[in-house]
């Protein structure tokens, strides 16, 4: 028999009542310190006190009212989106998968606004995530999450990451864009160049495509810098980010400039729910405590800690750890035996994380967690690692 709940998930056999900062709690009593993050979402922790005000004060005044009329909360944020990055202009949706298909339906319609309907195909990478909608599964390019599917969205034509020369040698009269992850996420925490970011940027700009980056998980201060572009030293011309943006609340948003966004009149996309008021007041205020002086110093600062223990740990144990690699606080780890069965021990140690491609283990913490809870998972890591050594 099916259960209740559609079974597209492999679940772990855990259920949390309560959040606090970098902790969960089960009905139970048991307590984990969360380096999961719902998936780098929870980027200021669990009940975080500002995001519940923003949350409840806008909740008694009005919930939504859909975007036939204005909404002051979507002009306020995208103002501050705006300030703070590339951007002229926001598009306010629910998710990762819908920012990136608005980020593919402009690009297309960009060089149709511009007499050149035939420029719709977008070059991306092997190993990449873009979400699980129909265009989205097809700009990841995975089988596994294509299978069954068919047939695939057509226009997406893929290159292995980190290639520049296979890029280019992919662009025909029919190219409309270049998108990637500058770092790779659910493919296995893998960090593209800054280099190969910069001529990413002078191929498109050489060839008359838009750049566009998937920031859904780099984004919102998870690498260190507000997005993970800065670090490289180049900006796109479109970018998806989502995620972290509500702090657990979902929302999603496109961003662009002005020139990349000049086709996207009245009519040509929408969302019911998309940037809603109780989404807007989150996101401000995750905003505004991500901008506040030393919040992302402090990011680096933890990001180059626990990534140090995590090495620590690894050396101490030889033989259990392959590999640690990421940038800020988006860390990966590649364990000798299978990353869902070290998943599963760290879980049983309380210490919550999150598989990846290429048999990697992520360390995606709350940006909040200070030297105790790092010194915490390096503890559990510790233990782990002899366990199984
Ligand atoms: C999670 C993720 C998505 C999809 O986000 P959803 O909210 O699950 O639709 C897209 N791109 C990247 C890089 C992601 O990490």
């Amino acid at each position: 028999m099916i259960p209740v709940v559609m079974p597209t998930y492999a679940r772990a056999d855990l259920a949390f009542e309560r959040g606090e900062g970098v902790y969960l709690f089960t009905g139970d009593g048991r307590r984990f310190l969360d380096f999961a993050a719902g998936v780098a979402v929870n980027a200021l922790g669990h009940c975080h006190p500002r995001l519940v005000k923003a949350l409840t004060e806008q909740a008694g005044r009005v919930w939504h009212t859909s975007n036939l009329y204005r909404v002051p909360g979507q002009e306020k944020v995208a103002a501050k989106l705006v300030e703070r990055t590339f951007a002229d202009t926001v598009f306010f949706c629910n998710s990762g998968a819908e920012a990136l298909e608005c980020s593919i339906k402009m690009a297309r319609r960009y060089h149709y606004a511009a007499g050149n309907p035939q420029r719709y195909r977008i070059i991306c990478a092997e190993g990449a995530f873009h979400g699980r909608t129909l265009a989205t599964v097809a700009a990841g390019g995975q089988k596994k999450h294509l299978e069954g599917f068919a047939p695939a969205v057509d226009g997406f034509d893929h290159v292995p990451f980190g290639n520049l020369n296979a890029l280019r040698a992919a662009i025909t009269d029919e190219t409309a864009a270049i998108l990637v992850e500058p770092v790779q996420g659910e493919g296995g925490i893998v960090p593209g160049d800054p280099d190969y970011l910069r001529r990413l940027r002078a191929t498109a700009d050489e060839f008359g495509l838009l750049l566009i980056f998937d920031e859904v998980q780099t984004g919102m201060g998870r690498t260190g810098t507000l997005f993970a572009h800065e670090q490289a030293g180049v900006t796109p011309d479109i970018m998806g980010v989502a995620k972290g943006l509500g702090g657990g609340f979902p929302v999603g948003g496109c961003l662009a400039t002005a020139k990349a966004a000049s086709g996207m009149v009245a009519g040509t996309h929408g969302s019911t729910f998309g940037g809603n008021p109780l989404a807007m007041a989150v996101a401000e205020e995750v905003l505004d405590v991500m901008a506040e002086p030393g919040f992302l110093g402090h990011v680096r600062a933890m990001g180059a800690l626990l990534r140090a223990k995590v090495e620590a740990a690894a050396s101490r144990t030889p033989g259990v750890v392959a590999e640690v690699r990421g940038l800020g606080l988006m860390l990966g780890f590649k364990p000798v035996m299978p990353n869902t069965e070290m998943v599963a021990r760290l879980a049983a140690n309380g210490l919550l994380t999150v598989g990846a491609g290429d048999n990697i283990v992520r360390l995606l913490p709350p940006l909040i967690i200070d030297e105790s809870h790092v010194d915490e998972a390096a503890g559990i890591l510790s233990r782990t690692f002899d366990e199984v050594k």
